[in-house]
């Protein structure tokens, strides 16, 4: 843990292409927002399809056959991501910081997301010289072989939720298999984006490798979805612009996409379980980053003989949490990232005390400025209500009563997300049999939200498309050549 910097000094505003900064070519700026009094930070070029263009260009040249990305050896592609690692690691206290300032998260959670950035450009790369395809035993006298090879120049479009990570869940697979990128962060969450870029340079990837456009995203996110020189595009966000993500890429060049979506994942907590320790999971689970976090657990299922104890344990747990200033070691809770975002929670908290749900603490805007929410306990939710059926991306808690194992699990697959699902119980039986049963791209038992550099992590339904993380990653950046050699032996 280092210590956080207040004011940290804004070095980047600018458009990143060919590892040069540029203006936008509308010349239009946009402001990016402190969530924790609503005030500007400063003004950030704003990109659209005209910069979007030429962040193309300049991938496409740097992906062409001779260029210098394209001969340099897998093992040196490696080198450049552990080199990045390293200036990330070196600058730890800046960029967490930075964060802090433009996402309101906690700086120790800043400098956690950094640390996992870290390892996962550490993972992949170790993959960048190690990624086979095979000799294949085809009938007849040929011999048959495959290559993983890029795919060329991938697009990616991030959210403002954990901002470093997406990003380098993007750029650390992408680039281990040896495409070039051109990455839009989210309109909100700009700055650090932009930062790494100077690391990237300063790591000595080639111009045009990484490019990075600000902007928004009906306009530079739409620019790449519809374009027809990028190869693939990899999204993060909702589940409504993932389909406009996919229409695009129908309407275009049929480019590859990868997606991971929203979700309303159930944490299902059985009578057997450690009380106290399930109480702690559920609650980190959907409290961790504001509730702004894709695989939150925001549906907290609790047996029935357990419910009325688990409820007020909830509820004391919410009363305890810290929140207030992202900058003070103590906090554990900062603003939501946006007024947009904050009214939409506090409108579903309304709706779910209307539907008739038994709010049990919070319930209200936190502080005179600032986008902050008083983390949320609701009891007594029911699977029809509003709260229990949408994505509400804030610190609101909804504590579902159930009676039978085998509805529960009927109940928890009856959503049109997938993204994950947790159990607690102290049976083995019943923990498999759930982690088999549940409809999810990650099952969590007696844990929660454990994401690590090696675990493949997506949706099933439509929490997705395709996994990011450990190998399975790798799929999403590569094209699979066939060579077939013809060798009759009669020529021999
Ligand atoms: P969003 O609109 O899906 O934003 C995600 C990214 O997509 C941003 O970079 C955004 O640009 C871009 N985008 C928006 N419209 C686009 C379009 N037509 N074509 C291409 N790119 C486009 O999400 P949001 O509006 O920030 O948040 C709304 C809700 O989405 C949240 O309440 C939450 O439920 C969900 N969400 C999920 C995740 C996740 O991790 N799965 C992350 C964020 C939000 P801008 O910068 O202009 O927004
Ligand atoms: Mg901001």
């Amino acid at each position: 843990m280092t210590e956080p910097i207040r004011n940290p000094d804004i070095k980047f505003t600018q458009i990143f292409i060919n590892n040069e900064w540029v203006n936008s070519k509308s010349g239009r700026v946009f402001p990016t927002i402190n969530p924790c009094d609503g005030k500007k930070i400063c003004d950030v070029q704003e990109g659209d399809k005209d910069d979007i263009d030429d962040a193309v260009s300049a991938a496409r040249a740097a992906y062409k056959r001779g260029a210098p990305w394209r001969k340099l050896d897998a093992s040196k592609k490696g080198q450049l991501l552990n080199k990045l690692a390293d200036l990330m690691k070196q600058n730890i206290s800046y960029l967490a910081s930075l964060e802090t300032l433009d996402n309101g998260k906690p700086f120790y959670d800043a400098e956690e997301d950094i640390v996992f950035s870290i390892e996962t450009l550490q993972y992949y790369a170790g993959w960048a010289d190690k990624i086979c395809g095979k000799t294949i035993p085809v009938d007849g006298s040929f011999f048959t072989f495959t290559k993983h090879e890029p795919i060329g120049v991938c697009g990616a479009i991030i959210p403002w939720n954990y901002p470093i990570p997406m990003m380098i869940w993007k750029i650390g697979p992408a680039l281990a298999c040896g495409n070039t990128m051109v990455l839009k962060p989210a309109e909100q969450t700009p700055l650090t984006a932009l930062y790494l870029c100077s690391l990237i340079k300063e790591a000595g990837f080639p111009p045009g490798v990484v490019n990075v456009v600000p902007g928004y995203g009906p306009t530079a996110g739409a620019a790449i979805a519809e374009h027809m020189d990028i190869n693939k595009v990899a999204f993060t966000g909702s589940t409504e612009v993932g389909h406009l993500i996919m229409q695009a890429s129908g309407k275009s060049n049929l480019k590859r996409v990868s997606l991971e979506l929203g979700g309303k994942s159930p944490l299902i907590v059985l009578a057997d379980a450690n009380i106290d320790d399930a109480a702690m999971w559920a609650h980190a689970a959907v409290m961790t980053n504001h509730g702004q976090n894709c695989c939150a657990g925001s549906r907290t299922y609790v047996e029935a003989s357990i419910y009325d104890e688990f409820v007020d344990k909830c509820k004391n747990m919410a009363s305890f949490r810290q929140v207030g200033d992202p900058f003070d070691a103590l906090t554990q809770q900062g603003p939501q990232i946006s007024e947009e975002q904050l009214n939409k929670i506090l409108g579903l908290i309304e709706t779910g005390k209307k539907e008739g749900a038994k709010l049990e603490f919070g319930g209200e805007r936190s502080g005179e400025e600032g986008y902050f929410v008083q983390p949320t306990v609701f009891s007594d939710v029911k699977d029809d209500m509003t709260i229990a059926k949408e994505e509400i991306f804030g610190p609101v808690q909804s504590i579902i009563k159930f009676t039978d194992i085998n509805d529960v699990i009927e109940r928890a697959n009856n959503s049109k997300y997938g993204l994950a699902a947790g159990v607690m119980t102290k049976d083995i039986n019943k923990a498999l049999m759930m982690s088999q049963n549940l409809e999810a791209g990650s099952v969590w038992v007696n844990c929660y939200d454990i994401l690590k550099a090696q675990t493949p992590f997506g949706g099933f339904k439509q929490s997705g498309h395709g996994r990011e993380l450990g190998e399975y990653a790798l799929h999403e950046y590569t094209e699979i050549k066939t060579v077939t050699i013809n060798f009759p032996e009669k020529n021999l």
